[in-house]
């Protein structure tokens, strides 16, 4: 294949490190455009291809949904960013992510946000039932984690260590309590297809929820079958992946650029 170069002097198709930024600066811009953002604030991570232990990182000030390939920063394993970038990340951003990778070196993609529907059950004592809808069996038996001790911000390593634990087991999401989820996925498709099928499990469980009427969750060993069955759809995660980005390029274009540093 050959690589060309972009207005910015960086080359695209063809480079490897160029696609995972603007595979990316997709992701932040499809969580705004799906309303699983807060502004500024969150933090999602990709691995550099080919590039051990460093990772790209969202600068902290720019909006999600105006993010782009070039305003990502280049992080090393102790919190360098890599090249003349004027711009800087939010401490815990760098703090949980680089713990999350580095127990996960199979996991090129790491998410932390506050969407609202699974947030909302992050606050309940039960927190998300992995039988109640088949989105939601999509996460039954071992794909989903609660950690319910609410406490740490995850500045330092002590605090991120029963997330590396839990991360170390193979989990994908993590309900984190009182604060938000976190998933960690192969690739950005399939970390899209689990954070978008989670909030959707989550909304529809709250909803289910509010008609106060009591709910009815399948039985296990139904959920368990659906969870495998499941596995073979998310290996088309990246049909799902591809048909978000070409409503990224209706709707929210320009994530491909060099940046707005
Ligand atoms: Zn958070």
């Amino acid at each position: 294949m050959t690589a060309t170069t972009d207005v910015s002097g960086q080359t695209d198709s063809g480079d490897a490190a160029w696609n995972a930024r603007v595979d990316l600066a997709a992701l932040f811009r499809a969580c705004a455009l799906h309303d699983l953002h807060e502004g500024i604030d969150n933090h999602c991570s990709v691995a550099v291809p080919g590039v051990a232990d460093r990772f790209l990182l969202n600068p902290y000030g720019p909006h999600w949904s105006e993010l782009c390939a070039g305003d990502l920063l280049e992080v090393t394993p102790d919190g360098t960013v890599v090249g003349d970038s004027v711009s800087s990340y939010e401490t815990t951003a760098f703090s949980l992510h680089a713990a999350v990778h580095a127990a996960r070196p199979d996991a090129n993609c790491v998410v932390h946000t506050h969407m609202p529907y699974a947030t909302a059950l992050a606050l309940t004592e039960g927190g998300f039932d992995t039988r109640l809808s088949q989105n939601a069996a999509k996460f039954h038996g071992g794909r989903y984690a609660f950690y319910r001790d609410y406490g740490a911000r995850f500045l330092t390593p002590d605090e991120c260590a029963p997330i590396v634990e839990l991360a170390a087991s193979g989990v994908r999401v993590v309900l984190l309590a009182n604060h938000g989820v976190l998933v960690i996925g192969e690739t950005v498709a399939r970390a899209w297809w689990d954070l978008y099928f989670f909030e959707r499990a989550a909304m529809v469980q709250v909803l289910a929820a509010s008609t106060g009427q009591r709910l009815t969750p399948m039985p296990e060993a139904v959920a368990i079958r659906a969870a495998e069955q499941f596995e073979e759809e998310r290996d088309d995660a990246p049909i799902t992946w591809a048909a978000v980005r070409r409503r990224l390029d209706r709707e929210l274009p320009g994530y491909a650029l060099p940046g707005n540093r």
